[in-house]
């Protein structure tokens, strides 16, 4: 069996590379204006992007969108729109994380990361961006542990009802699977600093 099972593939309007679906971000066009549509649930025609600023500003230029949307598009302030799709990301990985923890597959603190990593039963942890690098380096087992860094402490305690959440860790299974693979692709638009 393949590591990694393989889903539609699109290719991205602007690089022409060709990706799973679900790796890349599909725009659709509402009322004449660019939406990026995660769920894929909006109607009419669409086309994919790379999560990337560059596929994004490229995309965005040449008319590409208006010929691939096969309508006259407003292409508006890319940055605005790169900005907007983090956010909605953001929320995205929020709901699923809202999910995860109805499940009973999502741990928070320190202690109850380190008891699941030692059981081998995580699968990923998630760090706020401002926990410090000491705290995160007293956990003894987070080292050979995929690590993505998701909001800051209030907002990630926010996001799970508690008042600061400085570490997660994601349980093995399907819904940590869907989380891991909307933090690759929130991280790819938040590396390059948008
Ligand atoms: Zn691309």
């Amino acid at each position: 069996m393949s590591e990694k099972e393989q889903g539609p593939q699109r290719t991205c309007i602007a690089c022409r590379r060709e990706a799973d679906k679900d790796d890349l971000v599909r725009l659709a066009a509402v009322n004449g204006r660019v939406v990026a549509d995660l769920l894929g649930k909006l109607g009419g025609r669409g086309v994919y992007v790379c999560p990337s600023e560059k596929c994004i500003a490229a995309a965005f230029g040449n008319e590409r969108l208006s010929r691939g949307l096969k309508q006259k598009v407003a292409s508006g302030d890319i940055a605005e729109f790169a900005a907007g799709l983090r956010e909605l990301m953001a929320r995205r990985i929020v709901s699923l994380l809202h999910m995860a923890q109805k499940a009973g597959v999502l741990v928070a603190g320190a202690t109850a990361v380190e008891e699941r990593c030692n059981k081998n039963e995580a699968a990923f942890m998630m760090v706020a961006s401002d926990l410090s690098e000491r705290s995160a380096g007293k956990l003894p087992d987070v080292s050979r542990l995929r690590r993505f860094v998701f909001l800051d402490k209030d907002r990630l305690g926010a996001a799970l009802g508690r008042e600061s959440v400085g570490i997660i860790a994601i349980l093995h299974g399907g819904l940590a699977r869907t989380i891991a693979r909307e933090l690759v692709r929130y991280g790819s638009l938040a590396d390059l600093g948008v």
